[in-house]
């Protein structure tokens, strides 16, 4: 039986892949500091005798045995991100030299949950993995990533100097159940302000674009990516189906029926104009490609934060 680390296991994605892992038959280890996390994300999965919870933070080292990591701790939300963001770097950092000092210590292959944020502001769209990045090293989003990417050349470095077994997932703006009512993020701050009535926050015009992955669809690319012999990435993991946010309010206000209005406020410096993910890599060397459009996902989506505004947590 494989023996799975998830660091960030009680995370939005991370709660989604344990349970996906022990749906496997595996055993999963779930590593969390709780700062985004919740408990109860991976409440129903703790009477499985193939699953544990390790309240632990990644910043500092941490001995068990594996077969399998994938490192996702870090927070992803702007908001939270930077919050602390010389605690973002020692996450990306430090969290990342930890986890393959672990995977060269008991040979396991480790997957690091990278991020499209390493192409910055990008130049070139849709983005290809060949793409180096306009990122800013002194902005508010540099923390996250730089972090990101550095923990990139720490995970290919390892494997050139220390054959540690690595995978590299770029993941676009990811959404679904479990993530935190006050994530911050744009999906779960326009379903709550939906149903709350309250008013729509657009950041800027709300022209810039995101595409939006739904969370069964990307938990499916990273377990392929994960099973996948000989092909270390990066490799881009998304839904290409790009929408101005905008267009994401509009589609918010249709399914919740809210009779919210859109008001408009400051674009945060440093935020990135556009952004889709070029997935013919995922297509080639993984065959995957999500199956659920952005409305499909949005159902799930508003009616999992509907139960938790009813409840008031
Ligand atoms: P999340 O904030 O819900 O989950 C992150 C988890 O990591 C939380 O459970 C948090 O408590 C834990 N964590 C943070 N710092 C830690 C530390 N030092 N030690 C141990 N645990 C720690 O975010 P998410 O959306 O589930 O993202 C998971 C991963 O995927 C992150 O690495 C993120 O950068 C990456 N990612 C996510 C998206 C997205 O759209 N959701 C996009 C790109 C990349
Ligand atoms: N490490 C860890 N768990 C292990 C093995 C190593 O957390 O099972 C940590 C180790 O403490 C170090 C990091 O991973 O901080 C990198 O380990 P490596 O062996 O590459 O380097 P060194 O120990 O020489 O710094
Ligand atoms: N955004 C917005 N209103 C919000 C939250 C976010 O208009 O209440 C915008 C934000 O400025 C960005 C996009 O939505 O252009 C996506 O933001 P998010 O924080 O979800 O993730 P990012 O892709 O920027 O990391």
């Amino acid at each position: 039986m494989l023996t799975n680390i998830v660091t960030g296991g009680a995370g939005f994605i991370g709660s989604h892949l344990c349970e996906a892992l022990l749906n496997r038959g595996e055993e999963v280890l779930c590593i969390d500091n709780f700062f985004t996390g919740r408990k109860k994300n991976v409440q129903h999965l703790l009477d499985n005798p193939r699953f544990e919870v390790i309240r632990h933070d990644v910043i500092n080292p941490l001995e068990l045995e594996a077969d399998r990591i994938y490192n996702l701790a870090c927070p992803a939300s702007p908001v939270h991100y930077q919050f602390d963001p010389v605690r973002t770097v020692k996450t990306n950092v430090m969290g990342a030299l930890n986890m393959l000092g672990l995977a060269m210590r008991t040979k396991a292959r480790i997957l690091q949950a990278s991020t499209s944020e390493v192409y910055g502001d990008p130049e070139v769209h849709p983005q290809v993995e060949t793409y180096w990045g306009n990122v800013n090293c002194v902005g508010p989003r540099s923390c996250y990533d730089e972090g990101k990417r550095v923990a990139e050349t720490l995970f290919f470095d390892y494997n050139k100097q220390n054959g540690v077994d690595i995978r590299i997932i770029r993941i676009f703006n990811t959404y679904g159940p479990n993530m935190l009512l006050n994530d911050g993020r744009v999906v779960s701050n326009f379903a709550v302000q939906a149903l709350r009535g309250e008013p729509i926050t657009i950041y800027g015009e709300g022209n810039q674009t995101r595409s939006f992955c739904y969370v069964s669809d990307l938990v499916r690319g990273i377990i392929a990516m994960m099973d996948c012999e000989d092909f270390n990435g990066p490799v881009n993991l998304g839904n290409p189906g790009e929408f101005t946010i905008r267009e994401l309010a509009e589609k918010v206000i249709a399914q919740t029926g809210s009779k919210s209005e859109i008001v408009k406020r400051p674009l945060p410096e440093n935020d990135p104009t556009r952004r889709q993910p070029d997935i013919t890599v995922a297509k080639a060397k993984l065959g995957w490609e999500p199956t659920i459009s952005l409305d499909e996902g949005l159902k799930p989506t508003i009616e999992y934060f509907a139960k938790l505004v009813k409840e008031g947590v």
